[in-house]
């Protein structure tokens, strides 16, 4: 397969460069809390010397700003990007500290409610302009803007491209040009066709790639390939990140995977995975600084293996790290699970089951996911397959 020629302009991020015929650029991001200033530190070198072109830090609030500050001054050279998460007013104090802002459209209504969307995302950008920063709007399927869940009543991609769009269109309006997009999901199928919609909607605009939620390797790589190779063939795509589920130690392992897999593209090396798709999904978030049971990558490493005799049933168990988007990212998932400081929310698609200690969980969830395959009596992947 011929690599096709991107077509999207080239923004600067720091000194780093990202797309029209730049370099594919990998990024990753720190699982640490971001309060834990070493330990982020440590992360953020970790990420940078495995390759990573930015690494991104999450924060939440105000109170963690002075140690950004400390983080940035530690971690001099290394291109830095923020995610604004839920709270887009710290993108003032945090700025002076990083080179790109991250702001996910699905978040904005949720803070100053009666302010337009558009004077918010004005705000951002002059807050860009004034410290050099660039910025992605990262739309992501589990957070889409409730105007646009409307607007495209069962149609989550449109929904997601749309809104996507919108965000451009304000950028271009506010006359802030050093910008990118991302439209996650946890399904490669479905970042595929956004990807490529958005694409055609928006053919300068560069475009970072990520399966959300890819989970645990090498499922979480499969998945993650499987959308990546697609896309990047075509040309779609000048910045990736690969989210997986990994130990803190073993984070560099989401930049090596990256720079295979954009090496392979560039080479023509793709892998076939025919049936990837079919049967027991799990998907689990990569974890980030919102993490408060550090037990949450070894509990998606068990859930994994005390579900293996289910392999052939199509069912989707989600595991998350958070409680902050922990219940809404499962509300698609047959069977979901969610990380607190003490215990774990396990959950039947939206409805609640109870919530469990960590050594508990386990069990119970082996007995929903028993009758679940019951009450479906339904049939293994396999044999659907010969039908
Ligand atoms: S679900 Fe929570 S812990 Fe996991 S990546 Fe998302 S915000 Fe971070």
């Amino acid at each position: 397969m011929d690599q096709t020629e991107r077509t999207t302009r080239k923004i600067r991020i720091g000194s780093l460069h990202i797309g029209g015929d730049s370099p594919i650029v990998v990024q990753s991001m720190c699982a640490t809390r971001t309060l834990d200033i070493d330990a982020t530190v440590a992360q953020t070198h970790q990420l940078a010397q495995a390759g990573a072109g930015v690494v991104r830090v999450a924060l939440d609030s105000e109170k963690e700003v002075g140690a950004l500050k400390e983080i940035r001054r530690q971690t001099e050279g290394i291109t830095l990007s923020v995610d604004l998460q839920e709270n887009y007013r710290i993108a003032d104090k945090v700025a002076p500290y990083v080179d790109k802002i991250r702001y996910n459209p699905g978040h904005l209504h949720h803070i100053e409610k009666a302010k337009p969307i558009p004077q918010k995302v004005r705000w951002l950008a002059e807050i860009a302009r004034e410290h050099d920063l660039a910025i992605r709007i990262g739309v992501n399927c589990g957070s889409v803007a409730p105007a646009f869940v409307e607007k495209y009543p069962g149609d989550q991609l449109a929904a997601i491209v749309e809104s996507a769009v919108y965000h451009c269109d304000l950028m271009k309006e506010f006359g802030f040009e050093r910008f990118v997009v991302s439209l996650k999901d946890s399904e490669p199928g479905k970042v595929i066709e956004v990807n490529r919609r958005f694409s055609r909607r928006c053919p300068d605009v560069p475009i970072h790639l990520g399966v959300t939620e890819a989970g645990l390797p090498p499922d979480g790589i499969i998945k993650t390939r499987v959308a990546f190779e697609k896309l990047l063939a075509q040309g779609i795509g000048d910045t990736i990140r690969v989210s997986l589920t990994l130990p803190n130690e073993r984070k560099h392992e989401e930049v090596h995977v990256g720079r295979q897999i954009v090496d392979d593209v560039a080479t023509g090396r793709f892998i076939s995975v025919p049936e990837f798709d079919t049967g027991l999904n799990i998907i689990s978030c990569p974890s980030c600084s919102r993490v408060e049971n550090e037990r949450f990558v070894e509990l998606a490493q068990q859930v994994k293996q005390i579900t293996t005799y289910a392999a052939r049933y199509r069912i989707t168990i989600a595991v998350m790290g958070c409680r902050v988007n922990g219940p809404g990212e499962t509300d698609d998932a047959d069977l979901g699970l969610w990380c607190g400081p003490t215990t774990v929310t396990l959950k039947k698609h939206e409805r609640k089951i109870g919530n469990f200690k960590y050594d508990e969980v386990l069990s119970r969830l082996k007995l929903e996911l028993d009758k679940l395959i019951a009450e479906r009596g339904e049939l293994p992947a396999s044999a659907a397959n010969q039908h």
